[in-house]
Formats: C-alpha cells, sequence, structure tokens
C-alpha cells in the first residue's frame, strides 16, 4: 500500500510509521529523518537545510521533492511505502500525484493522527528532558513555529485526500499501541475497500 501520514510536529507520525514497516514490506519515507541525514553527512542538501530546519520553517519544494522522487525510485519501494512529512504543502502534494502519475502508481490512503497543540507541546517537552542527543529544533520557539507552518500550510491538505475519498483519520492522544490498532482497522477498511 501506498500511504501518507499526516499530523503535526510530535503527533507520532515517525512512531507509528516505524510500527508500520516492520511489520510489512512497506519502507517509511521520512523527509525530515533524511534531511536530518543530510545535515550529519555534510552534503549540499544538508548544508542548504540546516538553518532553515533549525527555524522549523520548510526547507525548499525542489529539495525535497527531488529526494523523495529518488528514493520512491528505489526497488524496496515496489510493493508500498509510507511517507511520513511529506507533502507538507500544496506544490509537494502536486508533485507528488505526478511523480505517482508518471509511475503508474496510486495512493491508497492517507491517515491524520489527529491531536491537539497542547499536548504536542507537553510531549516535545518530555522528549527533550528524556533524550540524550535534543534535536536541533526541538525547543518551544521552533516547535511553535512548526505548529503554525503545519496549521497554516499542511492541513490544508486534508481536505483534498478526503474528496478522494483516501482520508481517514485516528485519535493521537491515545498511547501507542492504541494508536497502532486504530491505524491497523484503517488499513483493514482500506484494504477491504481494493478486494
Ligand atoms: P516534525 O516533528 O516537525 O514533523 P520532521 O522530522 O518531519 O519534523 O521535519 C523536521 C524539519 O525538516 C521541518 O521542520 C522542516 O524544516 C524540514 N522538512 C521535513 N520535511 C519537509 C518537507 N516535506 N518540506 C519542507 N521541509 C521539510
Amino acid at each position: 500500500m501506498n500511504l501518507i501520514l499526516f499530523g503535526p510536529p510530535g503527533a507520532g507520525k515517525g512512531t507509528q510509521a516505524d510500527r508500520l514497516t516492520s511489520k510489512r514490506d512497506w519502507p517509511k519515507l521520512s523527509t525530515g529523518d533524511m534531511l536530518r541525514a543530510a545535515v550529519a553527512a555534510g552534503t549540499e542538501i544538508g548544508r542548504k537545510a540546516k538553518d532553515i530546519m533549525d527555524r522549523g520553517e520548510l526547507v525548499s519544494d525542489e529539495i525535497v521533492v527531488g529526494i523523495i522522487a529518488d528514493r520512491i525510485e528505489q526497488p524496496d519501494c515496489r510493493n508500498g511505502f509510507i511517507l511520513d512529512g511529506f507533502p507538507r504543502n500544496a506544490a509537494q502534494a502536486e508533485a507528488l500525484d505526478a511523480m505517482l502519475a508518471e509511475k503508474g502508481l496510486d495512493l491508497d490512503g492517507a491517515i491524520e493522527i489527529r491531536v491537539v497543540d497542547s499536548k504536542l507541546i507537553d510531549r516535545i517537552n518530555q522528549r527533550i528532558s528524556e533524550s540524550a542527543e535534543v534535536r536541533a529544533d526541538d525547543n518551544a520557539d521552533t516547535l511553535e513555529k512548526r505548529l503554525k507552518v503545519y496549521h497554516k500550510e499542511t492541513a490544508p491538505l486534508l481536505p483534498y485526500y478526503e474528496a478522494q475519498g483516501k482520508l481517514r483519520h485516528v485519535d493521537g492522544m491515545q498511547n501507542i499501541d492504541d494508536v497502532a490498532s486504530q491505524i491497523e482497522n484503517v488499513l483493514k477498511g482500506l484494504s477491504g475497500e481494493d478486494t
């Protein structure tokens, strides 16, 4: 299945995508992880992205569309993939449609993990207090910026997928296992519709 996970920063998209990936043959395509790897490796993309990411703003569409286009080409994506953190705005959603159409692929579903903003702030603060290596963009100011960007640029994409009958949502306020089982139910529903 080709899926998108939507949700604000700290909603648990990465955790849930990891769970799905470990159970199935669908790699997680996380633009955030790929950009952080580019920053750590000191590549040209990493150098361009670093300051933008530290500010909580969006890296250019050209860069992220390019890395996703390359990644989707890889043979391990043939059975399906989970997009985590992409698309994040209308231009990226259009680029994704074009990429999929060119390959004769279709999106099976878009799952929104819903969490209220106040809970996200608590979670990020907890993530900071618990981790040895704190992400440069995990701080109260940047989180506020990332949340604003999510509401302004990314959340408006949801009606687009809803209009195609592809949007489902799960309650991301529950614990990790509960959210995972809600997602499993969504997948059952989606695959039932295929047959
Ligand atoms: P979050 O926890 O905010 O969802 P991510 O790990 O997905 O974080 O992304 C971290 C940062 O990487 C973003 O704030 C942004 O600067 C950059 N980034 C990730 N994905 C994209 C994208 N699709 N378009 C533009 N910038 C992106």
